[in-house]
């Protein structure tokens, strides 16, 4: 498929949702095989072992910082981390705070965002400054949230403190402007990478992690593309499947459909340690003709197996508690600010107003991992399969 043909995909893809055509920005990426070896590659400081600890350890020792409203609740969800982050440990101790102190709604909406591009002159709607991604940033962490990846969406483990709403950033397409090193070999401080890790350094309650949706293009970087997939991991990220050669799968057939997939989660496989591609996200947010072949499927005896995918827009996601939400259809909202005109209502700036407007709308976290707080009243939103863990309360 051609540049040209994408473009027209993707604008086929804005009108379904909505949006008047704009410029496609993907560039396609040549598609080819050659897999360079993995070699040992350094971090740059953050020296967790892998991407587990990074987490946790992020996640433990973010409790103290003073930009928090309420202090002492943050103390208490931090004590509770440090003796070890898991359920029965939240739950057998009483520190945790009163659902409706903190007004606990885990039922409510998720924003799952969408980046590309992060560019010093954006082209199109696609893309977005330096400047607007740390302004994007603030505005999040202002506002309470705390980032989680796809996979831990998909599987309802949000395991954030009392008060904290989930935020999903997700990056699609491995493109330079996303994650790259410096000639000096530190991570680029206007990547996006770079970007969040210096972010999360100052807001130790908003650490860098995220999602990203790899193809070959590989960061522009033939020999260490791929084995930069093992340095996001490491950081903390998740790495997840974009297809190979960033295949609109909605105009092959299911042989090929299978072969973008397989070959995408074997390029991530190779280097991730333990990686099960576990998500994925839809090139233009195309399926192929045959649903099921963008969960599971094989091609030449390698076989992927996704439990979550990402579409192309638009609005915010159902908590993975609610009886609407679908794992293999995430929404995704594009991100983009100071953007006016029709578009804006589709973008990343009016929905985290939107979620702001009334009470309710956003998630908002107990602090236990194990139980789904949420006003009594909100009961039938409630997804039945997760009826034992509820907890509904009288506001
Ligand atoms: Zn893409």
């Amino acid at each position: 498929m051609g540049v040209r043909a994408g473009m027209l995909m993707l604008s086929m893809v804005l009108v379904a949702f909505g949006l008047a055509a704009c410029g496609g920005a993907e560039d396609e990426p040549a598609e080819g095989e050659a897999e360079p070896p993995a070699t040992d590659s350094s971090d740059d400081g953050r020296d967790e072992a892998d991407g587990e600890a990074a987490e946790d350890d992020e996640q433990s020792s973010d409790r103290a910082d003073d930009a928090d409203p309420d202090p002492e609740r943050d103390e208490d969800a931090a004590d509770e981390r440090d003796e070890g982050s898991d359920g029965e440990e939240a739950a057998a101790g009483n520190e945790l705070p009163d659902p409706a102190e903190v007004e606990a709604n885990e039922l409510g909406h998720v924003p799952v965002l969408m980046y590309h591009g992060i560019v010093e002159e954006p082209a199109d709607e696609w893309q977005m400054t330096p400047e607007a991604f740390r302004e994007e940033l603030e505005f999040l962490h202002e506002h309470g949230y705390h980032p989680i990846r796809t996979v831990d969406l998909v599987r309802g483990e949000i395991d954030i403190p009392a008060g904290r709403s989930p935020v999903v950033l997700t990056f699609d397409d491995t493109l330079p402007t996303q994650f790259d090193r410096t000639d000096d070999g530190e991570v680029d401080p206007e990547s996006a990478v770079g970007i969040m890790l210096d972010f999360g350094e100052e807001h130790p309650e908003f650490p860098a992690v995220g999602s990203f949706y790899v193809t070959d293009k590989r960061f522009d970087d033939p020999e260490q593309g791929q084995e930069m997939f093992a340095e996001l991991h490491e950081l903390g990220f998740e790495v997840g499947n974009h297809t190979i050669g960033h295949q609109n799968l909605g105009t092959v057939d299911s042989e090929e459909v299978q072969r973008q997939l397989a070959l995408g989660a074997e390029q991530i496989r190779e280097v991730v340690p333990g990686g099960d591609v576990a998500t994925m996200s839809l090139p233009l947010g195309v399926w192929p003709e045959e649903r099921e072949l963008a969960r599971t499927g094989a091609h030449d005896g390698i076989e992927y197996e996704h439990e979550g995918i990402l579409l192309v827009g638009s609005d915010p996601a159902p908590s993975p508690f609610a009886e609407d939400f679908d794992p293999l259809g995430i929404p995704r909202i594009l991100a983009q600010r100071g953007a006016d005109g029709p578009d804006a209502s589709f973008m990343s700036e009016h929905w985290l107003e939107w979620l702001e407007e009334e009470p309710g709308r956003k998630y908002v976290s107990d602090g236990d991992p194990e139980t789904i707080s949420f006003p009594e009243d909100d009961a039938e939103r409630l997804d039945p399969e997760h009826a034992d863990r509820a907890n509904p309360y009288e506001p």
